[in-house]
C-alpha cells in the first residue's frame, strides 16, 4: 500500500488513478473499526480505484474538545487497510493540509447549525471545508460516509449541491457490536461501566422502533419514548433527541412519510450518536436496516 503525505504527491497519483476509471474515496479520521472498512468495502465494488484518507481535521474540533487525545493507532490502520487490499492512502499532517495564512471556509448554515451543528460551534464549518479540500485533492467521482454521522452527510449532500463539486455522495448503513452498540472511535474511551450504559443510545431507538412497528408515527409520541428512556439513567447526560426531516435537518411533526431519529448523549466524559432513518419505506425495512447492519459486520 503506498502511503503519501503531501497534497502535491496525491493530485498526482489521483490524475494517474482517474484516467483508469471511477476513483471512489474515504475520508476517515483514523482509529478503524469494521464501519470504517464497510464504507472500504463498498467503494471496492463500486469504484475502479479507490483511496482512503486518514486525517485528524483539527478545525472540526472545538476548543476543549478531544483533538489532542483523539485516538491516533496509525500502524495498526495501516495493516487493516493494506489487509482490506487498500493500494493508496492519504495521511497528511494539519501543516500539510493547512497552510498558516489559510483563510478561506466553506459553511453550511442553517443544515450546518442544526443537532452537532448546534452542540459543537464551528463543527460542522471543519468538517466541510475538509472535505472540499479533499475533493479537491482527490478529485473523487464518488465519495462514502457512514449513516451513523447522519447531520454530516446531510450538510455534505447540501455542501456538494451548493458548490457542484462533480461527486456522488454514498452513504452507507450503520454498522454496530454485537449488542447493537454503534461503532465508533470514541468507544474506546468508554470504561467497562459506561460502555454498557451506553447501550442506552440503541436502546432508545429500539424503543421507537417498537412504535413505528405498532403504527404510532407520531413525533410527540415517539419524544416522550426517547426522553423516558434517557432519563432512566442519572451517568447518561442527553445532548438532543431529535426527530427531524434527513435533509433540511428541521422537526417533523410526524415521521409517517419518513424521518430521521437522532440521539446524541454524554455517557461520562464521552459523547457518543446514533441514529434510525425510517425512510418513507415499509416497516419491514426498518428489520432490514437492522439486518444489513448485522449482515456487513459478518
Ligand atoms: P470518522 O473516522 O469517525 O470521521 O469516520 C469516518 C467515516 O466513517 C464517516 O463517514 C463516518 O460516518 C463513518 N463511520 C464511523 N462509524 C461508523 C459506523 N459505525 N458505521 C458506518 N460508518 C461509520
Amino acid at each position: 500500500m503506498q502511503i503519501i503525505t503531501t497534497v502535491r504527491q496525491m493530485q498526482q497519483a489521483c490524475r494517474s488513478l482517474r484516467r483508469r476509471g471511477t476513483l471512489g474515496l474515504v475520508p476517515t479520521m483514523g482509529a478503524l473499526h469494521d464501519g470504517h472498512l464497510s464504507l472500504v468495502r463498498r467503494a471496492q465494488q463500486e469504484c475502479d480505484s479507490i483511496v482512503v484518507s486518514i486525517f485528524v481535521n483539527p478545525t472540526q474540533f472545538a476548543a476543549g474538545e478531544d483533538y489532542e487525545t483523539y485516538p491516533r493507532s496509525f500502524n495498526d490502520d495501516c495493516a487493516k487497510l493494506k489487509a482490506a487490499g487498500v493500494d493508496l492512502l492519504f495521511a497528511p499532517s494539519p501543516e500539510e493540509m493547512y497552510s498558516p495564512d489559510s483563510t478561506t471556509f466553506v459553511e453550511v448554515p442553517g443544515i450546518g447549525d442544526q443537532l452537532d451543528g448546534a452542540s459543537r460551534p464551528g463543527h460542522f464549518r471543519g468538517v466541510a471545508t475538509v472535505v472540499a479540500k479533499l475533493f479537491n485533492v482527490v478529485g473523487p467521482d464518488r465519495a462514502y460516509f457512514g449513516q451513523k454521522d447522519a447531520a454530516q452527510v446531510a450538510v455534505l449532500r447540501a455542501m456538494i449541491r451548493d458548490l457542484n463539486f462533480p461527486v456522488q455522495l454514498v452513504a452507507c448503513p450503520i454498522v454496530r457490536e454485537r449488542d447493537g452498540l454503534a461503532m465508533s472511535s470514541r468507544n474506546r474511551y468508554l470504561s467497562p461501566q459506561n460502555r454498557r450504559r451506553a447501550l442506552i443510545l440503541h436502546r432508545a431507538l429500539e424503543a421507537v422502533c417498537e412504535l413505528l412497528e405498532a403504527g404510532k408515527t407520531r413525533s410527540d409520541i415517539l419524544q416522550g419514548t426517547l426522553s423516558r428512556v434517557f432519563a432512566a439513567d442519572e451517568g447518561v447526560r442527553l445532548d438532543y433527541a431529535a426527530i427531524i426531516d434527513p435533509c433540511t435537518l428541521l422537526p417533523v411533526a410526524d415521521t409517517a412519510q419518513g424521518a430521521l431519529i437522532a440521539v446524541a448523549a454524554w455517557v461520562g466524559s464521552t459523547r457518543l450518536i446514533d441514529n434510525l432513518l425510517t425512510e418513507n419505506l415499509p416497516i419491514e425495512t426498518l428489520h432490514l436496516h437492522h439486518g444489513l447492519m448485522e449482515e456487513t459486520r459478518a
